[in-house]
């Protein structure tokens, strides 16, 4: 190990942090952190014109101006995943969950605590959601108001095919839930091809502000039904969304910090070139980590067609040199972040590509990550 630190090849942020290439939190831009400098009242007419303002732009990355709203909430992602599903799921639905990986999961587990009937359509962690299969529940069982889905399965990595769940649910007339957390503002979603009720993500993810608060962009219609639906008071989107038409403020206290590095990211969003500028920045970066993984002869768990520009999951080595604690804490030391892996079907670990990285971070990463090779005894490619 000492070989490693002494040889000292890193690279930090100009904060002095290590870069996270994790599913989050996520590495910000320095001048996102320099917009918490700031302290508002909930009152103040600057902070009210910027919430308007930030749900206005994320209603405009779905293109659903006229037709969709956004409803912010206090809290992390998985606060706005239960508040969607406690609001859009009445008492007497039917949620079907296409599962593919723990965020799947995390959804059931919800309509446990909230006693929604629930049904699930599981697949490996490394298979897209089945269209065929979901087209012939909806078919037979017509007690199913609504279905759910993650975009990019965090748990791998793994893309599902929104564009053509959300055909088949609309076929059907039944509501589509979506949980784009890990995938907004990356990988495009057209509100008017990509027909939902609600779809849920948060500020910290690839929109790069800090973590804080989700979003719910709604179709208003849709919305408006949902009053008196959710179980919980404080994750009661329709209540948030009705007090702030009202009063243009939140209920409870606003993150105000949160909101206004948000607003700032959402600047920064806009002069990269929107989702595809964003997305094109996350792509070169999978390709680079990619491609410089593979040299060194780690093997990814995702065909490359599977694979979102997101987190790359690789097989955890089998090389008796090789240990993951001690793999994760070298990098760490040399100023980078990685994540275990979460996955049932195999032993793996994750690297993302998202937050404020480019091909400097990701070469960065790819040296950090030979230098602990060759800390190991590893010389060439890992088996
Ligand atoms: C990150 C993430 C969430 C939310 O996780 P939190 O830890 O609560 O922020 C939910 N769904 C997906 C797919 C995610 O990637």
């Amino acid at each position: 190990m000492n070989a490693i630190t002494s040889q000292s090849i890193s690279a930090t942020s100009p904060t002095g942090d290590p870069f996270l290439l994790t599913p989050g939190p996520l590495t910000t831009s320095e001048t996102v952190k320099q917009a918490m400098l700031h302290d508002y009242g909930s009152r103040d007419s600057y902070f009210i014109d910027l919430n308007q303002r930030v749900l206005s732009r994320l209603v405009d990355i779905v293109n659903g101006e006229g037709t969709h709203v956004t409803v912010p909430l206090q809290g992390s992602g998985t606060f706005v995943v239960e508040a969607m599903i406690g609001c859009f799921v009445p008492a007497h639905g039917k949620l079907l969950i296409c599962i593919n990986g723990a965020y799947g999961h995390r959804i059931a587990k919800i309509c446990e605590y909230y006693k929604r009937e629930y049904l699930i359509q599981e697949s490996n962690e490394d298979v897209p959601v089945d269209l065929e299969q979901l087209d012939r529940t909806l078919e037979r069982d017509n007690s199913i108001t609504h279905v759910a889905a993650v975009f990019c399965e965090t748990t791998s990595g793994i893309l599902n095919p929104l564009t053509e769940i959300s055909k088949i649910v609309e076929n059907h007339g039944r509501g589509f839930l979506i949980d784009a957390m890990s995938a907004f503002g990356a990988l495009p979603v057209d509100s008017k091809s990509i027909k939902f009720d609600a779809m849920v993500a948060s500020s910290n993810k690839c929109l790069e502000g800090a973590p804080g608060m989700g979003f719910c962009i709604a179709r208003e219609e849709a919305l408006q039904q949902t009053k008196g639906n959710s179980p919980s008071l404080s994750l009661d989107l329709y209540d948030q969304w009705v007090t702030m038409n009202k009063t243009k403020q939140w209920r409870f206290t606003p993150p105000t910090h949160v909101l206004l590095a948000f607003d700032q990211a959402l600047n920064e969003f806009d002069q990269e070139g929107g989702v595809s500028g964003r997305g094109g920045r996350y792509q070169n970066n999978r390709e680079i980590l990619v491609n410089g993984m593979r040299e060194m002869g780690f093997r990814t768990l995702l065909s490359d067609t599977l694979q979102a520009p997101i987190i790359i999951t690789f097989h955890m080595p089998n090389d008796a040199k090789f240990n993951f604690g001690e793999f994760y804490d070298s990098l760490r030391e040399q100023g980078y972040v990685i994540y275990p892996g979460k996955l049932t079907v195999a032993d793996s670990f994750r690297i993302g590509c998202i937050g404020r990285l480019g091909a400097d971070e990701m070469k960065g990463a790819l040296s950090a990550v030979r230098n602990s090779l060759d800390g190991f005894g590893i010389s060439g490619k890992i088996t």
